[in-house]
Parts: C-alpha cells; structure tokens; sequence
C-alpha cells in the first residue's frame, strides 16, 4: 500500500501518522521526492483501514501495489535508481559497461584485458573468481587468488570490480574486496544468500535466472532490498527457451517490462544470452536503443584458448568498436557512453 500526501506536509502530520500504522506491525518507508512525499507500507496491509488513513488531512489518496514486490516497485520509488559502484554509477545518463573475461586466468592476462577495455570506454572490470560452471571437472576458477588479480587490475586502471559468488561463506571477503557483488542466473533463487546479501550495503548485480520469471526476478531483489539494501542492479541475460541455435534466448523486452514495473537499474549480458561473439556487438546496441542502463560483455585477449566461454568472447579489438557503435546509438536515446 501507498499513501501519498499532500504537499507541503509537516513532519509532525508524518510521525503522527506513521506511528499510527507501526503500531499495527508494518514497516513504513518514507520517500521524499521534489514534489511528492510518499509513505510505502510493507507488511499484512490488511490490518489498515483505508477509511481510518483518509481521515488524516495530510492524506492525498491511497493506492493498493498489487505486485507482490514493494521495495523493487516503481510506485515505492519516484523517479529512477542510481546505485554508486565504486568510483561510477548505474542508472544514471551515463551507461554502465562492464566487461571483462568470463574468468580471470592469470595476472597478465586480466591486467591487459582490463587496461584495453579501460582505453575503450568501460566503467567496470567483470572477471570470474568462482565460477559455476556445468561439469565439475571444468575449470573452477582462481577462487581467492582471482579475488587477488582483481584486485590488483582495479589498482593499475582505476576500474571498480564485478565478480560472482557462489556461497555465503564469501561474504564478508567479497564484502571487504569487490566494488559490486555478482549473483549469477544459478544462484538467483539460492534465498540465503539472497538474505544475507541484504544485510550488506554493497552494490548487488542480479542476474536473471536461466528460466525465471520477471516477477520471480524481482522478488530476488526483493529479498536484497528486504534485508535493507536498496542497491540492486538487474541483468537480463538470456533466457532458456526450446530455441538450441543461441545458448540461450535474449529477451529484449524484459528491460521494457522491468523499466516499468520497477526503478532499478537494468543492463543486459549479450555474451551469455547468445553464445556467440558476432551476435554480441549488434545485440549490445539493441539493449541501448531500448532503453537497458547498460551492457555486460565478455572480452577476452585470446579467446581461442579462453578457460571458459570463449565462444562469446570478443577481443578488445572487436569491443573498441562495440563501444563506438554504443556510443552513436546513446546519443540517440539521450544517454552517454
Ligand atoms: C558470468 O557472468 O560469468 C556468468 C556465469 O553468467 P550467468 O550467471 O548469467 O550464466
Ligand atoms: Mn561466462
């Protein structure tokens, strides 16, 4: 439920009225926009009586959110959320690109990977620590001393990190570590981690689940937002359809969708969505032209030889020209690259 007020409401109105409704167990969030202030109620609504909330005179009208996701609602937050990652922001007029290898094979190779898509206009170094990977006899990642490599990439290039964890026992390492906290499509729905990510204020990148929902996705968020942190960026990533061509199928329109039902930033992941590294600079330029915050790409220095997903994978070369083509197609939809 939302109350909005009226304009110009003193704080005394607001406490009196809040207090109100916490007494009935609900959490109250108030939202002060530039010209709207808003109270959003989370808890068993059902215990309010809207007749009782309209008596009070600082109350414009009260509107019911259907969607079982509050804080991830749009009508909980007016206006667009931008969440700080490191020394850049998502959300903002300015895109977010992140990219990087799928893993981080040694010091030289994600130190040259990173110094080159840093010259070609990424704000973020993605890298694979620990990666989930099908087979168990595949290569598992460097683990900790990928967490090391990282961060020794962001210290030559200024770039803040992404990378995924797979288990909440790394917590408080990728806590005191990385700038932003991946949570990969298989790990979407792992709720413990989810809850415990919450209780950090670290920047969470939550990927869409391999067949998930929209909404099942946003309640992924909702369970980060939940335990208190607000800082959740959506990447849509492809997802399983009976389709075999591509890894997986890309879809467009749940950036559409997301930007309406929701005010968190959302970039899209060509890399993983297709498979394949040709269809990944027209398809970034799609997820632009249609309004995504951003794009995730895998670029990796020899990707013939890459430790993981090297058939996605592009050079730098190839992602010097992905960034020009981005950058034409934001200055047609007013953004900047
Ligand atoms: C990745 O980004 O390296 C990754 C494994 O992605 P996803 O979780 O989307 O498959
Ligand atoms: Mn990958």
């Amino acid at each position: 439920m939302i109350i909005v007020l009226k304009q110009g409401t003193p704080q005394q109105e607001i406490d009196k009225l809040t207090n109100i409704i916490v007494a009935k167990g609900i959490n109250v969030n108030p939202m002060f926009g530039s010209d709207l202030t808003i109270l959003g109620l989370i808890g068993d609504t059902s215990q309010v009586d809207p007749a009782q909330i309209e008596s009070f005179r600082c109350v414009e009208r009260i509107m019911k959110v259907a969607e079982p996701f509050k804080k991830a609602n749009r009508m909980f937050h007016p206006g667009e959320s931008v969440i700080k990652v490191g020394n850049t922001e998502v959300g903002g007029k300015k895109l977010s690109i992140m990219a990087g290898p799928c893993s981080v094979e040694s010091k030289e190779q994600i130190t040259y990977v990173a110094e080159e898509v840093k010259k070609a206009g990424a704000t973020v170094l993605r890298g694979g620590a620990f990666k989930p990977r099908t087979s168990p006899y595949a290569f598992q990642g460097l683990k900790y001393d990928g967490l090391e490599l990282l961060e020794e990439a962001r210290a030559v290039t200024g770039l803040p990190i992404v990378t995924e964890i797979m288990s909440p026992y790394d917590i408080e390492i990728f806590d005191e570590k990385v700038d932003c906290i991946q949570v990969g499509a298989r790990n979407m729905q792992n709720f413990d981690l989810l809850r415990l990510l919450g209780q950090t204020k670290k920047p969470i990148l939550l990927k869409r689940g391999l067949s998930s929902t929209i909404e099942e996705w946003l309640m992924s968020a909702e369970y980060i937002m939940a335990g208190g942190n607000p800082n959740v960026i959506l990447c849509e990533r492809g997802i399983r359809t009976y389709e075999t061509y591509t890894r997986n199928t890309l879809d467009l329109s749940a950036v559409l969708a997301v930007k309406r039902l929701s005010h968190l930033p959302v970039i899209v992941d060509p890399s993983h969505a297709t498979g394949k590294f040709w269809m990944v600079e027209p398809l970034a330029r799609a997820a632009i032209a249609v309004g995504a915050d951003g794009v995730m790409i895998e670029v990796h220095n020899d990707p013939a030889h890459a430790l993981c997903d090297g058939a996605q994978s592009i050079k730098p070369d190839l992602f010097a020209a992905v960034m020009k083509d981005i950058r034409t197609i934001a200055a047609c939809v007013g953004r900047e690259a």
